[in-house]
């Protein structure tokens, strides 16, 4: 009878520490623990991942404290009928420097292309705290209710680009003309 206690106990023990790993599997803490997943953050889905995928490396590597924000943006947006999706997060400083680079391509100087896309000493994408989201309705939703988590549209010229910029429920900054302007 004893002997049987010590064996449920143990059992529920066990159970608990199982319960809490699971738990945590997506949770912040763990995000800083596990090795940081080989890939440069580029997103093959051209309607973007969930927040929620955390295998992915653009997801995986993002600031903490702005993944957090954003999954909380994108679990109330979804109660509200809208689905948000991230079409670039984290971005390695090769990946960076290739969209600059067609970037520069397209727009003719370095000084054209900043408006669009930073380097990669610049780019909030590389420090892993910014995100792109889409579709429409999702960046529409999030400029509208963004800062109730913090994240604020960042670029006038940019309505998918958020980043962390103010405290949650606060006010957010008024948007930069573009990229340009950041620096
Ligand atoms: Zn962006």
């Amino acid at each position: 009878m004893f002997a049987h206690r010590i064996t449920a106990i143990a059992a529920m023990t066990l159970l608990g520490v199982s319960l809490t790993l699971t738990a945590c599997a997506d949770g912040p803490a763990s995000l800083a623990d596990a090795p940081a997943p080989k890939g440069d953050g580029r997103i093959s889905d051209a309607r973007g991942i969930s927040p929620f995928d955390t295998g992915h490396p653009a997801i995986r590597n993002l600031d903490q404290d702005l993944l957090r924000a954003v999954r909380k943006a994108a679990d109330k947006a979804r109660r509200q009928g809208v689905e948000m999706f991230v079409t670039s997060g984290w971005r390695s400083v090769e990946y960076q420097r290739s969209l600059q680079e067609r970037a520069v391509a397209r727009y003719g100087s370095r000084e054209q292309a900043e408006r669009f896309v930073l380097s990669p000493e610049k780019s909030a994408h590389v420090r892993g705290e910014a995100v792109d989201i889409g579709p429409t309705d999702a960046d529409d939703w999030l400029i509208r209710n963004g800062a109730e988590f913090g994240l604020c549209q960042i670029y006038a010229n940019e309505m998918w680009h958020f980043e962390l910029a103010t405290r949650p429920g606060g006010e957010c900054p008024p948007p930069k003309p573009d990229a340009s302007a950041a620096h």
